[in-house]
């Protein structure tokens, strides 16, 4: 098989970050598979800063393609046709011209097993024309290119210019028939840094081309709020959250500037799942003001799919994971299982992929109307 990228030695793996050395870790919208990890484009609002990568700027492997995917599918959180999988977006760009060999080698390696999983595949990068013709080999996986346009212009920001990833996904969208979905993954929405009338038009016009859009705001973590202020660019929040900020006024204009578009979603899940004619994986439908902008076709899908988990339920789906011996499940409504007793936040996005049914956490509640976002930006609202 060729390793275009150079693999890293035990001794070199065993000194990485604990965290970079999980080569699969469930994240939000599935299991992220990231046995390569670097990347040279340098975005300043980077994940790779809470990994302690952030110095890794050029791509290494930590394995072969084929043991990376023995890896996770032998993972206890994969579930076969189930869990949605995420590749390579915690580490590295998969398009990068030396990473497009292992992001196809995993792609059809999981598509050989015919897998009929959902693979979100996030760039920015620019893609070709043959891109085109081999996604379009694949037989089985419901793939999505999710292509993260900002309208940022600030190069402390974003080295590498937004166009290229609003070109690549009028490439890779242009086909009329496909195998793969795309959607135009909006991010970062920055108050006073990209939200100017003029940029929620220019990523209206762009929506045009996807199948789907999401808009989403910062994590505007520590480690990020750090080399912001080293490197003087201007921070543009007082605070850090856990969550993705997007505040109050600035989602109303996001409305307001796609009133006339059919395919707008608050959730990456939402947007994905539509993009393929399928009901929301995460189940949101229960936490019911986030549909208030999704086409009747898809809220008929997902109310047809929706379903409320019993206490036995959740406790059985649990039942393969030590890690969850110590769930108790809280309380139940027709919005959320709500959960305590997990030490981390991976085994709830198993159980909440496993019982498409979103599973909350006591220890952080989710309010009202603030659709799983941090509290900066909101007015008072009851949980
Ligand atoms: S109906 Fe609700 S849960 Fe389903 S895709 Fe639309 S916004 Fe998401």
């Amino acid at each position: 098989m060729i390793t275009p990228v150079p693999l890293l030695s035990k001794d070199q793996i065993n000194r990485l970050p604990e965290r970079a050395q999980e080569v699969v870790e469930y994240r939000k919208s599935g299991l992220s598979l990231n046995h390569i990890q670097g990347c040279s484009l340098g975005c300043a609002y980077c994940i790779r800063h809470t990994y302690g990568l952030w110095d890794a700027n050029q791509p290494v492997a930590l394995m072969s393609d084929a043991q990376a995917v023995e890896e996770l599918v032998s993972h206890r959180y994969f579930q076969p046709h189930v869990t949605p999988v995420q590749l390579f977006n915690r580490a590295t760009e998969p398009f990068l011209p030396k990473v497009r060999p292992h992001t196809f080698a995993v792609l059809e390696d999981l598509d050989e097993r015919e897998l009929t999983n959902h693979v979100l595949v996030i760039t920015r990068h620019q893609l070709k024309p043959y891109d085109i013709d081999r996604l379009n080999q694949l037989r089985h996986l419901k793939v999505t290119l999710l292509f993260t346009y900002s309208g940022i212009d600030n190069e402390k920001i974003e080295p590498y210019p937004s166009h290229v990833a609003a070109d690549s996904l009028k490439l890779m969208s242009a086909p009329s028939v496909r195998k793969y979905r795309t959607v135009l993954y909006w991010r970062p929405l920055v108050p006073g840094l990209n939200d100017t009338d003029e940029h929620l038009a220019a990523a209206h016009e762009l929506s045009k081309h996807a199948d789907a859009t999401v808009f989403t705001g910062l994590f505007y973590r520590a480690q990020i709020a750090e080399y912001y202020k080293a490197n003087g660019i201007p921070e543009p929040y007082d605070n850090t959250a856990r969550r993705k900020i997007v505040p109050e006024t600035l989602e109303r204009r996001v409305l307001d500037a796609f009133s006339h578009s059919s395919a707008l979603f608050r959730k990456t899940s939402c947007a994905v799942s539509y993009a393929h004619g399928l009901p929301d994986y995460n189940g949101h439908y229960g936490i019911r003001e986030l549909c208030d902008i999704c086409p009747l076709s898809q809220l008929e899908l997902c109310a047809g799919a929706h379903w409320t988990p019993t206490v036995e339920d959740v406790h059985q789906v649990a039942s393969v994971l030590p890690e969850a011996s110590n769930l108790k499940v809280v309380d139940i409504t027709e919005r959320a299982v709500v959960v305590s007793g997990l030490e981390t936040e991976q085994p709830r996005y198993f159980l909440q992929h496993a019982l498409r049914f979103q599973v909350h956490d006591e220890r952080h509640p989710h309010h009202a109307n603030r659709h799983g976002r941090a509290d900066i930006g909101w007015k008072e609202t009851s949980a």
